[in-house]
This record gives structure tokens, C-alpha cells and sequence, in this order.
């Protein structure tokens, strides 16, 4: 089959790759239905991140089950499932803990942007629905697999509870799947950081009440202001920046909480100063499985549409296309279509 190969910082290709198969009997095969480019993704192809050889990217995934090993009891052919980018048994002290992304068996997803890929850990990975889903939720489903899974992710961890104040640091996908998170688990002030109209819209559309342009201590300044010199209880990091640590630092209120899901890259602050500022962290790559049989009912039920993040949708063979759009800001998030 052709997939998705990064050979190396801005080079992406859709070339001829080996079928994935089973290689161990708790693996599945899916059929994608659809896949997408991550932000994460831009950091190698930004050649921020080092990269050993051509990669096999994507990790963002939903489909239907082509095949099993003889030891996954969980899914079957001929399912609709959806997994996480980790990819845990879902059984050992971490993921029975709710920390599916710090599973003893751990591994990351890979090869997704494909027709077809293989999902190791098929039993404690993938959720499968009760039905065919239709076409127009595929992007919904989608999305569940890694970026409104994280953004979910940035709320719970920031403690974002009913009738709360909330900042979201961060105007990328992950960012306004954390303003929808909050808005679904009932914060009654959402304060979104962008200053990019089409962004702002969306968070608009995804339950932010209000929306700060500025940036650095005039971004601070803002939200103290917004806040009437308290701050917010919950602060969604989504960047990785140490900018915007230093941001969601910032407006973050005593006995407040940082949830950050940002990859960091560079960031640093002292033990002083989180000591003074009195504010709880809790981030790092998303416990996505956790979250995600709620999530895909609330999908199934229509109470959310987060595949509005995707606005680019390409066939998979342009997907070299995708990413630059991306990395141009062109694109917040590209879809790419599976139909062959
Ligand atoms: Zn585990």
C-alpha cells in the first residue's frame, strides 16, 4: 500500500510502504476511515524534533477492524473503533489508575496516515460503537482519537469544574478542543488567548466567553483585568512554549491549577517561583483512553461536533500538502480522506 513517510525536516511522502500485518496475536488491523496531521507531527517536520531515518507517521485514527490476533477478545472484524495515540493494555496499576499514556506496556502510535494500520494492544486500545457510524461523524470520531481526547485532557487536569473561570493558553486544535472541554464540563467564564480572527471564531463557536488578543504581560495584564485581579482557577497550557508556560504562570490564581498538554520544548521555571505562586501542574501526554467511551457517546448523542477543528480536508495522496498548510498556518488542523 502507499502511507505517509517523513524522510526528514520538510519532507513528506506519500510512497509505497509493506502492508501492515499482525505481528503479535494481542495486535489488530484497521481500515482507516479517515486520519489527520497532528501539530505534534510539525515539530520533526520543523526538524525541531531529531528524527532517526524516514518515519512512518500518523497517529490520530479511526476505522473499522479488519483483523485480530489470537489474543485480542475485546474487538472483532467488521467494527467501528476508535483508539487512542497511546496505545495501553488497559489493565496494569498505571491505566487502572486512569493514566493510560504511562501504561507499563506503553507504546506510541505509528503509521496511521494510511489506508490501513496496525493497533497494538487492540484489546486495552481501541472502543468499538454499536453501530456503523454514519459518514458526517467520522470527523467527530476522529477527532476523539488524539486532539479533543487532549484537550479533554488539559481540563480534567486543570481541575475545570462547574461555574469556574478557565484560561486557554493556546489557539491550535488542541487548544479549542480544551475551550469546547470546558464548556462541556460546565466553566461559566472561558477565556480564549488568540489573536487570529478565524480562531477566534471557533472558540466563539465552541463555547468561549471571551477572547484576549494580547500576548506576554499584556496578555496578563488583560486577564487579571477580565478577572478583577484574581486570576483563573483553571489554565489550559496547549502550546509547549515557554512563553506561553510563562503565560498560563501568569494568570494561573493561588491554589489554582495548570493542566498543560503541550509538548514542551524549552520551557523552564524555577521551583521559587512555582512555590511563591502556590499553583498545582498536572499534564503530559493525554490518558486519552480514558476519556474516550464518554467522549464517543457524547459524539453519538450530537452533543458535540469537534471535527469542526478540521478545516482542510484533503485525499490522503496530498498529504505532503496538508502538512505545509499547516506549518503555514494556512490550516489549523487537515483532515485527510481514505477512500480507495
Ligand atoms: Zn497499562
Amino acid at each position: 500500500m502507499y502511507a505517509t513517510v517523513m524522510h526528514g525536516p520538510g519532507d513528506v511522502r506519500y510512497e509505497q510502504v509493506a502492508d501492515p500485518k499482525i505481528e503479535r496475536p494481542t495486535d489488530a488491523i484497521i481500515k482507516l476511515s479517515a486520519t489527520c496531521i497532528c501539530g505534534s507531527d510539525l515539530w520533526p517536520y520543523r526538524g525541531l524534533s531529531p528524527q532517526d531515518g524516514p518515519a512512518h507517521m500518523g497517529h490520530e485514527y479511526c476505522g473499522v477492524v479488519v483483523e485480530v490476533g489470537s489474543a485480542v477478545n475485546t474487538v472483532k472484524p467488521g467494527q467501528f473503533v476508535v483508539g487512542s495515540f497511546c496505545l495501553s493494555d488497559n489493565t496494569c496499576p498505571h491505566c487502572n489508575f486512569g493514566f493510560q499514556s504511562s501504561c507499563m506496556q506503553r507504546e506510541f502510535m505509528t503509521g496511521a496516515q494510511a489506508p490501513y494500520a496496525r493497533v497494538a494492544l487492540a484489546d486495552g486500545t481501541l472502543v468499538a460503537t454499536e453501530e456503523m457510524p454514519d459518514a458526517g461523524m467520522i470527523p467527530h470520531f476522529l477527532a476523539a482519537s488524539d486532539v479533543l481526547g487532549t484537550g479533554w485532557y488539559a481540563a480534567d487536569a486543570a481541575q475545570v469544574r462547574k461555574g469556574g473561570t478557565v484560561v486557554v493558553v493556546g489557539d491550535g486544535a488542541v487548544g479549542l478542543m480544551g475551550v469546547l472541554a470546558a464548556s462541556q464540563l460546565g466553566a461559566e467564564r472561558i477565556i480564549a488567548m488568540s489573536r487570529h480572527a478565524p480562531r477566534q471564531q471557533l472558540a466563539r463557536d465552541f463555547g468561549a466567553t471571551d477572547i484576549v488578543a494580547e500576548r506576554g504581560d499584556a496578555g496578563v495584564a488583560r486577564i487579571m483585568e477580565l478577572t478583577r485581579g484574581v486570576g483563573a482557577e483553571s489554565v489550559l497550557e496547549c502550546v509547549g512554549m515557554d512563553a506561553s508556560m510563562e503565560q498560563a504562570m501568569g494568570v494561573c490564581r493561588p491554589g489554582g491549577t495548570i493542566g498543560y498538554v503541550g509538548v514542551p520544548h524549552g520551557v523552564s521555571f524555577d521551583g521559587q517561583q512555582l512555590f511563591f505562586k502556590q499553583q498545582r501542574m498536572l499534564g503530559g501526554p493525554a490518558p486519552v483512553r480514558r476519556f474516550l467511551p464518554d467522549l464517543m457517546q457524547r459524539v453519538l448523542k450530537g452533543a458535540i461536533q469537534p471535527g469542526k477543528v478540521f478545516d482542510l480536508v484533503l485525499p490522503i495522496a496530498q498529504v505532503a500538502e496538508g502538512y505545509k498548510a499547516m506549518d503555514e498556518r494556512r490550516a489549523i488542523k487537515t483532515m485527510l480522506r481514505v477512500d480507495e
